[in-house]
């Protein structure tokens, strides 16, 4: 299972490879990975198309090709996110019924597990919708990484040029595992 964290930040990666917001997720069940997405709004020009969408998309898929309910393997499903999910994000995990997200680093302009809206847990919604657990700190220094990495090239202001070649960014260290506390699902 932790083998399959390492993939993590790659999916990151490659979203800011093809010059998107590098947030990459895993959506991982029973010890496998039933979906995965990287974040590709600028690709799609759809700002609904979060990397955690795409993987919840993928996961339905899971399901469907193999007649099982949704419902029943998100209930047993953690996400893996390398940054904290986003108000549209937090609010889709959790109608979904997942059972726990694992994130990176903060969203401080739009996270939805408490840094600006608290979508995860606020037991104003409905009675019918647990509380998405939200875990922070996996990957999390690689994220900021990649993060300030994009937003050095989206500054105008900035020495660099906008758009990032392959070859500017793909010294970024990638984590090793070594070190990487993970707790089996409860
Ligand atoms: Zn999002």
């Amino acid at each position: 299972m932790t083998k399959l964290l390492f993939l993590l930040p790659f999916q990151a990666k490659a979203a800011l490879l093809q010059g998107e917001v590098p947030v990459g997720c895993l959506l991982v069940y029973d010890g496998q990975i039933i979906g995965k997405g990287k974040n590709g709004v600028n690709f799609t020009k759809n700002a609904t198309r979060h990397a955690e969408m795409l993987a919840i998309e993928e996961a339905l898929d899971w399901c469907k090709n193999r007649n099982v309910a949704y419902k029943e393997v998100f209930a047993r499903t953690d996400l893996y996110v390398n940054v904290e999910p986003c108000i549209m994000c937090a609010g889709a995990l959790r109608i979904s019924g997942l059972r726990r997200v694992v994130y990176g680093c903060s969203n401080e302009r739009f996270g939805g597990c408490g840094s600006i809206l608290d979508v995860a847990s606020d037991q104003r919604t409905t009675d019918s919708q647990p509380v998405l657990q939200c875990v922070p700190g996996i990957f999390a220094e690689t994220s900021v990484q990649l993060l300030k990495e994009f937003y050095r090239g989206q500054n105008p202001n900035a020495p660099n040029p906008k758009v990032k070649k392959a070859h500017d960014i793909q010294d970024i260290p990638l984590p090793s595992l070594e070190g990487v506390q993970m707790k089996d699902p409860t």
